[in-house]
């Protein structure tokens, strides 16, 4: 019998964290956790801790870790709490670790993710920030590391299921034409532009078809998801801006597809449940049981397609321009954004100015080549710096 993968899972108390400790629940002999974090409910992390008995886990703060240590404690466990992104960054890359699940929403998880990387793990990355924040320096490491990097987002783990299977990471795979990356358009795809105005954070973060978190949920209504997606499936597939095409397909059934030169288009379907990814790459290049219906293709009934509209959604103008110019400028665009999103949620601005806050900041920090790890840091505190100064002015 073999021994079971050692498993970290950094934001397991965020929604693809869940969906994650629901898939190694299910393989207990497969699967082991070897890490949990949290930033925030640390009650549940506590709860998560008492049922997967990990010998990490991982807190913002030193009172907080306390404590945790002290409730683990009692409770008989032997988990070791550490703190901060230096406590991230050693569960991340541990020697006895084999899997990490990338799964920090935004910026803060890019540097765990990368010394995951760096430690040649398998990296199951949810954390598309770090991606697009990063590209270059994080596709080097990889190479460089030969760490084995899987696709969480749905649409990239379609994209890289209808890949040949040996197909080399980071480099272009043969034969392809087009990436088609699909989009649910999210909850106002069709709502009266001017309506756009006065939307509020509990309708943006009412997805249609799937359950997520908070930041992800507003990215997916401005259509920011799909800039940062489109971003992120350039690195990871080695494919030009131009090649990657956005299709609007309101039932969220078919999660992306592949276009080949010789008119073969191959998708990937299923009912929208992280689980599926989450258990393809967990098992990758095996497949195991993801708790996940099968998919009722008379149910589904309609596959729906349309073009979408740039100026319904400027994020995703935004972003593609940002794709093209490289350097530091999807950084920039990321920071922002953050900002921006934080500031919608907490009624700070409207829905619209969203995309008026990026626009600005792109336009205050000109893009420069990435060098190194440190020129990403600085334009992205730059360019949250510029979105704070903008909030100032306009915000409420
Ligand atoms: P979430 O908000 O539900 O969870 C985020 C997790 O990150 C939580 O565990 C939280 O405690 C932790 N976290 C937040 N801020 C942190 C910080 N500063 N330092 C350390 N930890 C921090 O988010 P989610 O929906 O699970 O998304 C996680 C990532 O996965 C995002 O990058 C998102 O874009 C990506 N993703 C999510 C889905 C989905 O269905 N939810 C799908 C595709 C990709
Ligand atoms: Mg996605």
């Amino acid at each position: 019998m073999t021994m079971p993968q050692q498993v970290t899972v950094l934001g397991a108390t965020g929604s693809i964290g869940l969906s994650t400790l629901d898939v190694i629940a299910r393989h207990p002999q497969r699967y082991q956790v070897f890490a949990l974090t949290g930033f925030s409910r640390l009650a549940e992390l506590e709860a998560l801790c008492l049922r997967f008995k990990p010998r990490y886990a991982v807190v913002p703060q030193s009172s907080a870790a306390q404590a945790l240590q002290s409730a683990l404690q009692v409770a008989g466990l032997a988990t070791r709490v550490l703190v901060g992104e230096a406590g991230l960054c050693e569960v991340a890359s541990h020697p006895e670790v084999d899997a990490v699940m990338a799964a920090i929403v935004g910026a803060a998880g890019l540097p765990p993710t990368l010394a995951a990387v760096e430690a040649g793990k398998k990296v199951l990355l949810a954390n598309k920030e770090a991606l697009v924040m990063s590209g270059a320096l994080f596709m080097q490491a990889v190479r460089r590391s030969g760490a084995v990097l899987l696709p969480i987002d749905s649409e990239h783990n379609a994209i890289f299921q209808c890949l040949p299977g040996d197909y080399a990471r980071g480099l272009a795979p043969v034969g392809v034409r087009r990436i088609l990356l699909t989009a649910s358009g999210g909850p106002f795809r069709q709502t009266p532009l001017e309506e756009l105005q006065r939307v509020t954070p509990e309708q943006a973060c009412a997805h249609p078809n799937w359950s997520m978190g908070r930041k992800i949920s507003v990215d997916s209504a401005s259509m920011m998801n799909k800039g940062l997606e489109l971003i992120e499936a350039c690195w990871l597939f080695a494919a030009k801006p131009a090649q990657v095409e956005v299709v609007i397909h309101p039932q969220s059934v078919i999660h992306s597809l592949v276009d080949y030169v010789d008119g073969s288009v191959l998708a990937q379907l299923g009912n929208p449940d992280m689980r599926t990814p989450i258990s393809h790459a967990l098992a990758w290049p095996e497949r195991i049981d993801s708790g996940v219906a099968p998919l009722d293709l008379f149910a589904v009934a309609r596959l729906d397609f349309q073009a979408p509209d740039e100026q319904r959604f400027p994020c995703l103008r935004l972003a593609r321009q940002v794709a093209e110019i490289g350097g530091t400028a999807p950084a920039v665009l990321n920071a922002a954004n953050e900002i921006a999103v934080q500031a919608f949620l907490e009624r700070r601005i409207r829905f619209p100015q969203i995309a008026s806050i990026i626009e600005d900041v792109l336009n205050l920090e000109p893009a420069v080549e990435v060098e190194s790890l440190d020129s990403v840091l600085l334009a992205d505190a730059s360019a949250r710096a510029y979105a704070e100064q903008w909030l100032q002015r306009n915000g409420r």
